[in-house]
C-alpha cells in the first residue's frame, strides 16, 4: 500500500473528486483526505495499477491545481473495500492558499443557459473556479472563514455543497439567484439585472462605470471611444500611461492583436493575467489607450459579472466589445475595494458594486513574453500567494518587506516563500497603511509569526521605516539588504539556484553601499554574500527626484556642452542653464550608475522622450522605436560612455533615430556579455543571473540572452517573478534565511 502526500494548490480545486475518479479507473482502493496543507492518499492495488495511478495523479491533475511536492511512502497492506473521500480536517503545517481563479467554461455555459437555475447569476462559481484568497479570513478554506459567511446557503445550494458528485461539492463561495450576494448601483435603487443593464447602457453611450471585481474596483469605458478614454485620463490624472483593455472574447482579441500559441494559453488560463500583445495596424482601439507604443495590455473576462457586462441578453445596441479596464484608484494609491472609498475616489458615471467583501486586494497580474517565455511584470491576482520553494540554512519565519515602488512583501516559513499580491507605491502614506494591514492579514492566513525581518538598505524608504518600527515593537532582528543584490537573489530563488553566479542588475534606482545611486551593477555572489565587481560608468544626476523623470537632465550631464544641447532642443533655455549651473557647481547632484537613467538620456538625445509622465515611459518608447528598425549592428564598446558618445555623434549627423535606438540596445547587450565573459574567465563561474527592472525590456533581454549563450554561459532569467521591484521582497527573504 502507498501513502501519498501531495502538497500544493490542492484545496478548492476539485482535487479529491479527481483522485477518487482516478482511483476507480485504476482499480485502486483506499482513501483521500484534505489535510489543510496537503492531500493525503492511502492507495492499495497491484504494483502496476499503483504505478499508473501515481503517474496519472501528477500528469492529469485538475487544471486549476498546482502540485508542488509529492511524498510517497510504502506501508504494509490494509484491506479497503473501495475508495473513499474522507471529510476535511485541518492539520498544522505548510499552508497553501489558493489564488483566485477565473470563471471556468462549465460555469460560463450555465450562466447563459436559460434552463439553468443560475441563469445570469453574477456570482456563479464552482469547485474549480471563483474567488479564493481575496475572500479568505483564515485557513482552512471553509465557508465560515470567508466573506461568504455573511450569506446563508439556500436548500438547493446546500444540497450541491454536500453532494460529492456535484461540481459544487465543497465550493465555499457557492450561491445562486435565491441566496448569496447581489450587485447594485450605488446611489440608485437599481439591483441585480437592472443594475447590470443600467451599466451596459452607460458604457454603450460613452460613459465610465466603476465595476467591483474580485480584488478591487476597475474603471471601465469603451476602448474605441477616444473622447471617453480622454475623460478617464483626465479624471485619473494619468496623461499617457497605457491602459489595459478587456476584450469580449478571444476572437475579438485576434481581430486587434497578434496572438501566438503560448500567449493564447496564458491569456486564456485560469489566472487570466493582462498579457502584453502586439497591436495589429491599423487599429480600431482609440490611440490614447496606449499612445506611442506598439503593444497593448489585454485581458479576457474573468468573472461572471464581466461576461454579463459584455453579453447580457437585453436590447442594448452597440454594446462595446472591448473595454478599458484600469484599476480604480487615484494615482499612487492602492486599488479601491469598498463602497465608501469608491464614492470618494472614483470619478465616473455610475458605480456597479456588490456586497461580497474583498478582504485582501489583488490587482490584475501583468505578463509579457520574451522569446516565447513568460516575463512577469506584475504578479498579483491568480498567482499570489503561491509559494516559491527555496532551502535556507535556517528554518526561521521571515517577513521581507520589499521595496518602495511596486511593493510586494514576502512571508516565509519552512523554506516556503509566499510573495504577496501587488501593494503599490509605498511612498504614499495611504499605501503604507494598506501594506501594514495586508502583512497582518497574510500573516494570520498563513499562520506565520516573523522571527526575522528584512528590508532595503535605503534609509528613507517608507518600507525601511516601517520595518524598523516592527523590529523595535516586536523585538525581532532586522537585516538590511542591498537593493540590487536582492534583485539577483530573487532571480536565483525563482530558478532554485544555490551556487555562485555572476549577477547583472540593470535597474532604475537603488541605494548603493557607497550611498550613491546604483542600477547598472555586476556582482559575484551566492545566497549569503556578494561582491560588486563592476558597474557601468558612473554619471551625475542633477536635480533630485526630477532627474528620475526628466531624461534630458541626464543627457545634459553626458553632453556637458550647452550648444549641443540647444541643437538637440533638449529643453528650454532657462532649464538648460539651470541644470548646467547645478552640474558645474555640483549642487543637488548625485553620482549614479543607473541603466534606467541611461535609457532616459538616450531617449532624450534621440528626441523620443525628454520628460517621462510615468515610470519607464522613456525606456518603453525607446524599445518601441528600436523594434521598428531592422538594421543589424556590430557593436564593440567597452563602456556606456563610449556608447553614448557614438549615438550622439550619429544623431548630430542626422542618422535615423529608429536605427539609433536599435544600435543602443545592441551595443548595451554586447557590452554586457563581454563584461560577463571576462568575469567568467577570471572567476570560473559559468552562470549569469539577470535581474532589475530594465530587463522587462524584451528586446534588451533577448539580445543579452543570445550574446551570453554564444559565450557559453548559462543564463538564469525571470519568468513568473518580476525582474522589477515587485520581486525584491523574495530576494530579501532568501538572504534572511541564510543567517
Ligand atoms: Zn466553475
Ligand atoms: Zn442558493
Ligand atoms: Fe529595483
Amino acid at each position: 500500500m502507498l501513502n501519498i502526500k501531495i502538497f500544493g494548490i490542492v484545496q478548492g480545486v476539485g482535487f479529491r473528486p479527481f483522485v477518487k475518479n482516478l482511483a476507480d479507473a485504476h482499480k485502486i482502493c483506499g482513501s483521500v483526505a484534505n489535510k489543510g496543507s496537503y492531500v493525503e492518499i492511502f492507495a492499495s492495488g497491484s504494483d502496476s495499477d499503483l504505478k499508473n495511478f501515481l503517474d496519472a495523479l501528477q500528469t492529469q491533475n485538475p487544471p486549476r491545481s498546482a502540485i508542488l511536492k509529492v511524498d510517497v511512502n510504502h506501508l504494509p497492506d490494509k484491506n479497503f473495500a473501495d475508495f473513499q473521500i474522507i471529510e476535511s480536517v485541518h492539520e498544522a503545517g505548510d499552508i497553501f492558499v489558493s489564488p483566485d481563479i477565473a470563471i471556468c467554461e462549465k460555469c460560463a455555459a450555465e450562466l447563459f443557459d436559460p434552463t439553468n437555475r443560475r441563469y445570469l447569476h453574477p456570482f456563479i462559481n464552482c469547485t474549480a473556479c471563483g474567488p479564493r484568497l481575496t475572500i479568505l479570513k483564515n485557513m482552512p478554506y471553509d465557508r465560515e472563514r470567508t466573506s461568504m459567511s455573511d450569506f446563508p446557503m439556500c436548500d438547493a445550494c446546500k444540497a450541491e455543497y454536500f453532494d460529492k458528485n456535484s461540481r459544487r461539492f465543497d465550493a465555499q463561495p457557492i450561491c445562486c439567484n435565491d441566496c448569496g450576494c447581489e450587485v447594485y448601483i450605488i446611489g440608485k435603487n437599481l439591483r441585480g439585472h437592472d443594475a447590470i443593464k443600467f451599466s451596459r447602457k452607460i458604457l454603450a453611450n460613452g460613459g465610465i462605470v466603476a465595476i467591483k471585481g474580485i480584488g478591487g474596483f476597475h474603471l471601465a469605458c469603451d476602448a474605441r471611444n477616444f473622447s471617453t478614454v480622454q475623460r478617464l485620463r483626465n479624471s485619473k490624472t494619468r496623461p499617457t500611461k497605457p491602459f489595459a483593455v478587456m476584450f469580449r472574447n478571444i476572437e475579438a482579441v485576434k481581430r486587434e492583436c497578434h496572438l501566438s500559441a503560448v500567449e493564447k494559453i496564458f491569456l486564456d488560463s485560469p489566472q487570466k493575467p493582462i498579457v502584453l500583445l502586439e497591436k495589429k495596424l491599423p487599429s480600431s482601439i482609440a490611440e490614447n489607450v496606449a499612445p506611442n507604443i506598439n503593444k497593448l495590455g489585454v485581458l479576457l473576462p474573468y468573472t461572471p459579472l464581466h461576461l454579463l457586462i459584455f453579453d447580457f441578453p437585453d436590447d442594448i445596441k452597440n454594446s462595446p466589445e472591448v473595454l478599458v479596464m484600469t484599476s480604480g484608484n487615484p494615482s499612487g494609491v492602492p486599488i479601491t475595494v469598498d463602497d465608501d472609498d469608491a464614492i470618494k475616489n472614483l470619478e465616473c458615471d455610475a458605480i456597479l458594486s456588490h456586497n461580497r467583501k474583498i478582504l485582501l486586494r489583488a490587482d490584475d497580474s501583468v505578463m509579457d513574453f520574451i522569446d516565447n517565455r513568460p516575463s512577469m511584470i506584475r504578479r498579483s491576482r491568480g498567482y499570489a500567494p503561491l509559494p516559491i520553494f527555496f532551502d535556507g540554512t535556517n528554518k526561521k519565519s521571515v517577513l521581507a518587506i520589499g521595496g518602495e515602488l511596486k511593493n510586494t512583501f514576502c512571508l516565509a516559513k519552512n523554506n516556503l516563500l509566499y510573495v504577496s499580491p501587488y501593494i503599490g507605491d509605498v511612498s504614499d502614506l495611504r499605501t503604507v497603511e494598506v501594506l501594514k494591514k495586508s502583512i497582518e492579514r497574510m500573516g494570520n492566513l498563513l499562520e506565520i509569526k516573523p522571527e526575522i525581518i528584512a528590508c532595503d538598505l535605503h534609509p528613507r524608504y517608507q518600507t525601511t521605516i516601517l520595518a524598523e518600527k516592527i523590529s523595535t515593537k516586536f523585538q525581532i532582528p532586522l537585516i538590511k539588504i542591498q537593493h540590487h543584490y536582492a534583485h539577483i537573489l530573487s532571480c536565483m530563488a525563482e530558478n532554485n539556484f544555490h551556487g555562485e553566479v555572476i549577477g547583472v542588475a540593470f535597474d532604475g534606482t537603488g541605494y548603493g553601499d557607497d550611498k550613491t545611486i546604483w542600477g547598472g551593477e555586476f556582482f559575484i555572489c551566492d545566497v549569503k554574500n556578494y561582491e560588486r565587481v563592476d558597474s557601468i560608468k558612473s554619471f551625475v544626476q542633477a536635480g533630485g527626484d526630477k532627474s528620475a523623470r526628466e531624461g534630458w537632465r541626464i543627457a545634459l550631464s553626458f553632453i556637458k556642452d550647452l550648444d549641443v544641447a540647444r541643437e538637440l532642443n533638449l529643453a528650454d533655455e532657462k532649464n538648460l542653464r539651470g541644470v548646467k549651473f547645478l552640474l558645474d557647481k555640483n549642487i543637488n547632484c548625485v553620482r549614479s550608475t543607473s541603466v534606467g537613467r541611461l535609457f532616459d538620456a538616450v531617449a532624450a538625445v534621440l528626441g523620443i522622450c525628454k520628460v517621462s509622465t510615468y515610470e519607464g515611459e522613456a525606456a518603453m518608447k525607446l524599445q518601441a522605436c528600436a523594434e521598428r528598425s531592422d538594421k543589424k549592428f556590430r557593436a564593440d564598446f567597452r563602456n556606456t560612455d563610449e556608447i553614448f558618445a557614438e549615438i550622439l555623434t550619429r544623431r548630430l549627423n542626422g542618422e535615423n533615430i529608429l536605427d539609433l535606438a536599435r544600435f543602443f540596445h545592441e551595443s548595451l547587450a554586447e557590452m554586457t556579455a563581454q563584461i560577463c565573459e571576462e568575469l567568467s574567465l577570471k572567476s570560473k563561474i559559468k552562470t549569469v543571473a539577470l535581474s532589475g527592472g530594465v530587463f522587462q525590456n524584451s528586446l534588451l533581454s533577448s539580445l543579452t540572452f543570445d550574446n551570453l549563450n554564444r559565450c557559453g554561459l548559462k543564463v538564469l532569467r525571470h519568468e513568473l517573478i518580476p525582474p522589477n521591484d515587485g520581486g525584491i521582497c523574495l530576494g530579501q527573504a532568501v538572504n534572511a534565511l541564510q543567517n
